[in-house]
C-alpha cells in the first residue's frame, strides 16, 4: 500500500507544490513540473494559484464530462485544472457576494490566452442557462474568434498570439447566470499593420479575407487571391503556417459576427476598411526632380476612392502633401518620397487601430444588457485579464513595456513582498512620476516644436533622470554595459530583469503622427464606421489628444481600480519550449520563467504566509451555524465572534491569525474541513 502510493508520486510528482518536502529548492521544483509534463498533468497548484505548462497538443482534458466533475466541488478533493479555479471563483462569487477576477500571466505562447477561453467556456457550459442567457453566452464566447481574426497574429514565439491586450467582464445574476460581458482592450500592436518582422505575419483577418472571401466579393474589394501581391503582407516573407488554416477561420468569423449581430452593412463596410489598408499599402510614390512625391498607383486610389467614399483627388493630394499654418494662412506643402510613405502608413495604421477599437466597441453593444427588470449595477462579476508583455526581450517596443503593469499589477499578480514592490516603486516613479518621469519627458519633446528628436528625447531623459540607479545609457554606462547597448538605447533595471529600450521611433509612435489633412479626408468618408472612427471634433478641437504613453498610463489607472475591487485567482502560464512542440521541457526556458513569474516567492509565500484569507463578516455569515455561541446571531465585535467560532470549531493557535479586519488561516485543509462541516450539517 505505502509503496504504491510512493511510487504514484515518485512518477507523477505532488499536486500542490506547497507540499513537496524540499521546498525551497528551484530543482525540486522544476523536477516536480517535469514529472507531472511528461505525465500530461499540465496543471499543477502553489496554494490555490495555478501554474499551467502549455502541452502543445491536445489532451482530451477539456469536455463536459471534465466540467461536470469540477462542478461545485472544492478543489482540494479533484486534480489541479483550471476548471477548479474557474468554479472556486464562480462559487466565491456567489456565496460571497464577491466580484472576481482572474490575473492571466506568462510569456507569448504560454497559454494565456488558451486558459481565459476555457473559463469562459466552463461558464458557459456550466452556468444556469435560459433561452436569453443562451443569447449572451453564444456571444460571449464568439467573440473571442472575431477579436483574435482582427488582434491576434502569427508571430515566432506563437502562432496565434494576441497583440493587444485584454480585459473581459463576465456580468452574473442574481440566480449566477451569465447575462452579459464587457471588453476592455488595450495598446494593439498597430506598428504591425505596415511592417513584420522576419517570418511573422500581419493580422489574421487580411490572410483570411484573400484565401477565404468568395468571388465576387473579392472582385468588389478589387482583391485577388494572392496574399504576396500586398506589401502590408509580404514583409514577413511568411504567406502560410502550417497549424492555420486562414479559409476555414474566414468561414468561422463570418459566423461569428453574425451570432454577435452585426448586420451585413457593418461586415460590407468592415471588409471596405480592411481590403482599403490593403491598397494603401500598394499606393506607391515617385519622386519629381524637386524631390516632391507623386502617385504612380492610380487603380489603388480610384478603389480607396469607392470603398472609403472619399474623393480621389483629395485623397491624392493628402497623401503627397502637409498642411501647415503659417501667419494664419493655411497652406499645402509637398511632401518627399519618404515622407508621403510614412504618412501613407501613418493613415493605415490609424484606420486599423480605430476600426479595431470600433470592433471592441461594437462587441460590447451586443454584450450589453438587455433586461429592463435587472441592471448591470447589479451584477456579480467575474473578470478575466489576459495580459501580454511580461516578456523579457531585447530592444523592446515601449508600448509592449507595459512598465506601469510592473508597478501596479505587481502586487496583485506577484504579490510580491513589500522590498521588491518598495524598488519596483521607485522603477514606476521613474517612469510615471509627474513632470520628471519618463513619460512626462517623452509627452513634454513631443509637444515641443522645433528640433526634437528621439535623440534629443534620450538626452534630455539623461540630463532629468540620468542619475537614477534603475536607469541607465550607452553614454552613461562603463565600459563593459557600453559594448552591448546601442547609442540610441536605455536601459530600466525591472525586478525581472534589465530591459534595453531602443529611442527609435519614440516620438513619432508617442504621437501617433496623422497629419491634419489626412484626419480631414477621413472624417468625410462615407464609410459608416469610419464616421464614427474619426470625429470631426478632432479638427476643430485646439487642444492635443493625449499622447500614447499617458493614455495608457491612464487606462491602466484604470484598470487597477476595476482589478483592486476585486478578489483575485492567478493562473500562471508557463511555456514549455521555443519551438512549440508537445513533450519537449525546456529546462533552462523554464526556470527562467520560474523566476520572473516569481513561483518560488508564491510559494515560500504560500507556505508561510496564512494564504487563505477572509474578511469577519463573511467567514461570521458563512459558519456562524456551526456554533451554538454565534448562532443565530453574534452580537458582539466581529473578531469576538470569529475568536469564539474557530475556538469552537478546533482551530490550533498556529493555524490561523487574525487580523484587522480578517482572518488569516494557514493550511487549506482547515478552511476546506470547516466548509465540509457546513455540508454534512
Ligand atoms: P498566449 O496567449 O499566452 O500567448 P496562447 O494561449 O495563444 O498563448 O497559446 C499558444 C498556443 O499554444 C495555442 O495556440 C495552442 O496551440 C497551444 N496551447 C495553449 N494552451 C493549451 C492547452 N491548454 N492545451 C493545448 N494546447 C494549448
Ligand atoms: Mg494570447
Amino acid at each position: 500500500m505505502m509503496e504504491s502510493a510512493l511510487t504514484a508520486r515518485d512518477r507523477v510528482g505532488v499536486q500542490d507544490f506547497v507540499l513537496l518536502e524540499n521546498h525551497t529548492s528551484e530543482v525540486a521544483f522544476i523536477e516536480n513540473l517535469r514529472k507531472r509534463f511528461k505525465e500530461n498533468l499540465i496543471y499543477t497548484y502553489i496554494g490555490s494559484v495555478l501554474v499551467s505548462v502549455n502541452p502543445y497538443k491536445d489532451l482530451e482534458i477539456y469536455t463536459k464530462q471534465h466540467m461536470e466533475r469540477y462542478r461545485g466541488v472544492n478543489f482540494y478533493e479533484v486534480s489541479p485544472h483550471i476548471y477548479a479555479v474557474s468554479d472556486n471563483a464562480y462559487r466565491s462569487m456567489r456565496t460571497e457576494r464577491r466580484d472576481q477576477c482572474m490575473l492571466i500571466s506568462g510569456e507569448s505562447g504560454a497559454g494565456k490566452t488558451e486558459a481565459s477561453k476555457k473559463v469562459l467556456q466552463y461558464y458557459a457550459v456550466t452556468c444556469p442557462a435560459s433561452e436569453q442567457v443562451q443569447t449572451v453566452k453564444d456571444r460571449l464566447l464568439q467573440s473571442n474568434p472575431v477579436l483574435e481574426a482582427f488582434g491576434n497574429a502569427k508571430t515566432l514565439r506563437n502562432d496565434n498570439s494576441s497583440r493587444f491586450g485584454k480585459y473581459m467582464d463576465i456580468q452574473f445574476d442574481f440566480r449566477g447566470a451569465p447575462v452579459g460581458g464587457h471588453i476592455l482592450n488595450y495598446l494593439l500592436e498597430k506598428s504591425r499593420v505596415v511592417h513584420q518582422s522576419h517570418g511573422e505575419r500581419n493580422f489574421h483577418i487580411f490572410y483570411q479575407l484573400i484565401e477565404g472571401g468568395e468571388e465576387d466579393l473579392l472582385r468588389r474589394l478589387g482583391l485577388e487571391r494572392n496574399t504576396q501581391q500586398y506589401q502590408y503582407l509580404v514583409k514577413g516573407n511568411c504567406p502560410k503556417v502550417s497549424s492555420i488554416n486562414d479559409r476555414s477561420d474566414w468561414k468561422l468569423v463570418r459566423k461569428a459576427l453574425s451570432v454577435i449581430g452585426f448586420s451585413d452593412d457593418d461586415v460590407e463596410e468592415l471588409l471596405n476598411i480592411i481590403a482599403s489598408v490593403l491598397h494603401l499599402g500598394n499606393v506607391q510614390f515617385g519622386g519629381e526632380d524637386s524631390g516632391n512625391a507623386y502617385i504612380t498607383t492610380d487603380t489603388q486610389i480610384k478603389y480607396l476612392a469607392r470603398l472609403l467614399g472619399v474623393d480621389g483627388s483629395v485623397l491624392k493630394e493628402a497623401l503627397t502633401h502637409k498642411k501647415i499654418t503659417a501667419k494664419g494662412e493655411e497652406l499645402m506643402s509637398p511632401l518627399n518620397q519618404e515622407q508621403a510613405s510614412s504618412a501613407r502608413d501613418a493613415l493605415s495604421k490609424a484606420i486599423y487601430g480605430r476600426t479595431f477599437t470600433w470592433l471592441v466597441n461594437k462587441i460590447n453593444d451586443s454584450l450589453a444588457f438587455k433586461d429592463d427588470s435587472f441592471s448591470s449595477k447589479n451584477a456579480s462579476v467575474i473578470g478575466l485579464l489576459d495580459i501580454y508583455g511580461f516578456e523579457v526581450f531585447q530592444n523592446n517596443r515601449w508600448e509592449e513595456s507595459n512598465c506601469g503593469l510592473y508597478y501596479s499589477i505587481a502586487l496583485l499578480c506577484f504579490q510580491w513582498e513589500p522590498v521588491q514592490y518598495f524598488n519596483n516603486k521607485i522603477i514606476c516613479d521613474l517612469v510615471e512620476e509627474k513632470f520628471k518621469g519618463i513619460i512626462s519627458i517623452l509627452d513634454e519633446e513631443c509637444l515641443r516644436p522645433g528640433d526634437a528628436s528621439d535623440i534629443t528625447f534620450l538626452e534630455k531623459l539623461e540630463d532629468t533622470v540620468g542619475g537614477h540607479v534603475h536607469f541607465l545609457s550607452h553614454k552613461l554606462a562603463d565600459g563593459k554595459t557600453r559594448k552591448v547597448m546601442g547609442r540610441d538605447e536605455f536601459r530600466l533595471l525591472h525586478y525581472a530583469g534589465e530591459v534595453n529600450y531602443s529611442v527609435n521611433g519614440f516620438l513619432d509612435k508617442n504621437n501617433d503622427l496623422l497629419f491634419r489633412n489626412l484626419k480631414e479626408v477621413m472624417c468625410m468618408s462615407e464609410n459608416k464606421i469610419l464616421t464614427q472612427c474619426f470625429d470631426r471634433e478632432e479638427l476643430t478641437d485646439r487642444k492635443r489628444p493625449e499622447t500614447t504613453a499617458t493614455q495608457f498610463k491612464n487606462s491602466l489607472a484604470k484598470l487597477m481600480e476595476i482589478l483592486m475591487s476585486k478578489e483575485p485567482s492567478y493562473v500562471r502560464c508557463i511555456k514549455p519550449n521555443d519551438a512549440k512542440q508537445a513533450g519537449r521541457f525546456d529546462e533552462v526556458l523554464i526556470r527562467h520563467q520560474v523566476k520572473y513569474l516569481g513561483l518560488m516567492e508564491n510559494l515560500r509565500v504560500r507556505r508561510a504566509g496564512f494564504a487563505y484569507r477572509r474578511r469577519y463578516e463573511v467567514f461570521l455569515q458563512r459558519y456562524k451555524s456551526l456554533c451554538p455561541d454565534t448562532w443565530p446571531n453574534w452580537d458582539g465585535r466581529l473578531v469576538d465572534g470569529v475568536s469564539t467560532l474557530v475556538k469552537h470549531l478546533g482551530y490550533k493557535p498556529e493555524e490561523y491569525k487574525l487580523g484587522r479586519s480578517k482572518i488569516f488561516i494557514r493550511f487549506p485543509k482547515t478552511l476546506f474541513a470547516t466548509e465540509d462541516a457546513l455540508e454534512v450539517r
